[in-house]
Order: structure tokens, then C-alpha cells, then sequence
């Protein structure tokens, strides 16, 4: 059956799109999915929390900092917050640039 703009993907091929390594991710399983993604001003220490142990926080940090744009970017990803990720992304650039 062919799909049409606004059709929900099949759950199958949504879970083949992700990165592996986020299936042994703690957030899968620990926190509200809510202390990821704060709003401004809000606590990020819960999350953090539990990327601290995260085993695969590297991968995840990786990921966000090459797939995300500093304007784009938003949530704790690899025990970072976006403005950490944009000093990350800057630095990794002004190391590229030297
Ligand atoms: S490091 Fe990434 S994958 Fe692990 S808990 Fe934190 S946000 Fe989730």
C-alpha cells in the first residue's frame, strides 16, 4: 500500500532509522522523557543524572554534536546541554581550523 504525505510510518521502519546504540540507552528506560527536553530556566540535573552513567552517553554525545545545528539543537543529549554543545561544536571547530 503506498503511503501518502501525513501517514504515520510503520513502527518497523522508524526503529531501523535509529542509531543502535540508543537501545541501550538509559533515558529509554529511566526519567521523564519531559527532564530531556526542559524548557527554558528549567532543572536539567535529573537528566544529566542519568546520562552520568549512561552507557553510551559517548555515542550519544557524538551524535548530537554532528547531526544537530547550534540553532537547531535543544534537549540533553550525552550529559550536555545545547549551550554546552555549541561550546563543543566551536572549540572542535577553532581545533580544525589550527
Ligand atoms: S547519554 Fe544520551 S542516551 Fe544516555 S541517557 Fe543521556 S541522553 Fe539518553
Amino acid at each position: 500500500m503506498r503511503r501518502r504525505p501525513g501517514d504515520e510510518a510503520p513502527e518497523f521502519e522508524l526503529a531501523n532509522l535509529r542509531p543502535r546504540w540508543q537501545q541501550e540507552a538509559l533515558c529509554r528506560e529511566y526519567g521523564n522523557p519531559a527532564d530531556f527536553f526542559p524548557g527554558r530556566g528549567e532543572d536539567l540535573g535529573p537528566a544529566k543524572a542519568i546520562c552520568e552513567t549512561c552507557p553510551v552517553r559517548a555515542q550519544c554525545l557524538a551524535y548530537a554534536l554532528d547531526e544537530f545545528e547550534d540553532r537547531l539543537d535543544c534537549g540533553v543529549w550525552g550529559g550536555t546541554s545545547p549551550g554546552e554543545r555549541k561550546r563543543l561544536r566551536r572549540q572542535r571547530r577553532v581545533g580544525d581550523a589550527a
